[in-house]
């Protein structure tokens, strides 16, 4: 029997941001591993906004989260013991976890870290981030060599992987981040050739001067108005690659469309939404190629790593300020 701290879903923040009250805190006392379970420990947290999505039932491509629920995540965990489970003693794993200090697991779902890299990159650029970076690029974004990309969120932890492929697919890459700081590492550490701070004031017009023939690829984080912006600009036959909408997350309403979605017409563009769970089977293959891609020089990462499971609400909230420096993890 293990005792442990665990988060619990206690309110749906839908069209507000998330309250200290909307996850409880609770201890709880776990059985012994049954036939085929394992006791897992877990080391690492990983955030991502959609989680918030999930907190308010507002996406279906997951099961619904009750109020109650143990709040839903990924994370690194060690097997601290088993009972003929699926992984020895001792083995480091990723995956789809609760948020509990310790858990009961049948090692459904979950993979052993790659020996690599360290194991937090299993939730970064190895995670669903890195190969959402990758899937949306290419996969739907199709650069070709020469092409303008503009990414919005650019300095997160997608975002900034998605640039970095986009210089090695031989593209001009412009990112669209808030604030000087994150603007200036774009484009000193993490190889953007431009970078628009949203904070500082309208972007159109820069984006304009910076594309002046237009933009090949929208890599698209954010929605509303960096969207809109985005559209007014588009050369013909691009692609726009809707990721993420972290800018409606936290309001009331869906917003309104796009004023200048009818540019999609003039310029005989394409728009199109993805969920990166479609190429699953082929994470092992991308995941090489990261591998390879950040072994080689070539691709850079950055892990922002806060400490103390009691502040796992606290850091999800980051992502929603902007404090997020990188993939947002927490070392319990
Ligand atoms: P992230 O970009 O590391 O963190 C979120 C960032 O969003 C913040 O750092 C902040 O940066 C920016 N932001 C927050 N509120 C904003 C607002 N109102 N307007 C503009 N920017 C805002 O997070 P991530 O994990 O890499 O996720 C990026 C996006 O990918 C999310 O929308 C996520 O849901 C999406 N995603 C999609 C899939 C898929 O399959 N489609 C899979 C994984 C993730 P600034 O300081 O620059 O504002």
């Amino acid at each position: 029997m293990t005792e442990t701290r665990q988060w619990l879903l206690n309110g749906h923040p839908r069209g507000r941001p998330i309250n200290d009250d909307d996850l409880k805190l609770v201890t709880t006392t776990l059985p012994e591993p049954g036939p085929g379970q394992m006791l897992l420990k877990t080391h690492y947290l990983g955030f991502d906004p959609a989680q918030k999505g999930w907190m308010e039932n507002i996406a279906d491509y997951v099961a619904p989260m009750a109020i109650g629920d143990v709040m839903r995540g990924s994370g690194i965990t060690e097997v601290v013991a088993s009972n003929g489970g699926k992984f020895p003693v001792g083995t480091m794993l990723s995956g789809s976890i609760v948020w509990s200090e310790y858990l009961i697991h049948d090692g459904e779902g979950l993979i052993p870290c790659m020996p690599e890299l360290p194991p937090t990159a299993m939730l970064s650029i190895l995670g669903t981030t890195g190969v959402t970076a990758y899937c949306g690029l290419f996969k739907v974004g199709e650069p070709v060599a020469g092409d303008v990309v503009v990414v919005s969120g650019a300095a997160g932890a997608t975002g900034s992987i998605v640039g970095q492929l986009a210089k090695i697919a031989g593209c001009t890459v412009i990112g669209i981040a808030g604030g000087p700081e994150k603007c200036e590492w774009l484009v000193k550490e993490a190889g953007y050739d431009h970078a628009i701070d949203y904070k500082a004031g309208p972007i159109r017009a820069q984006l304009k001067e910076l594309a002046p023939h237009g933009i090949n690829v929208i890599f698209d984080n954010v929605g509303g108005k960096i969207l809109n912006d985005m559209l007014a600009l588009i050369a013909t036959n691009a692609r726009v690659v809707i990721c993420g909408g972290i800018s409606r997350y936290e309001t009331g309403n869906l917003p309104a469309g796009p004023e200048n979605y009818f540019n999609l017409v003039f310029r005989r563009a394409r728009m199109q939404g993805f969920i990166v769970l479609d190429w699953a089977s082929e994470f092992p293959d991308i995941r090489r190629r990261l591998v390879k891609w950040v072994n080689e020089g070539r691709l850079a990462y950055r892990e922002d790593v806060q400490h103390g499971f009691e502040n796992a609400p606290a850091t999800l909230q980051r992502l929603f300020s902007g404090s997020n420096k990188g993939k947002q993890l927490l070392k319990l």
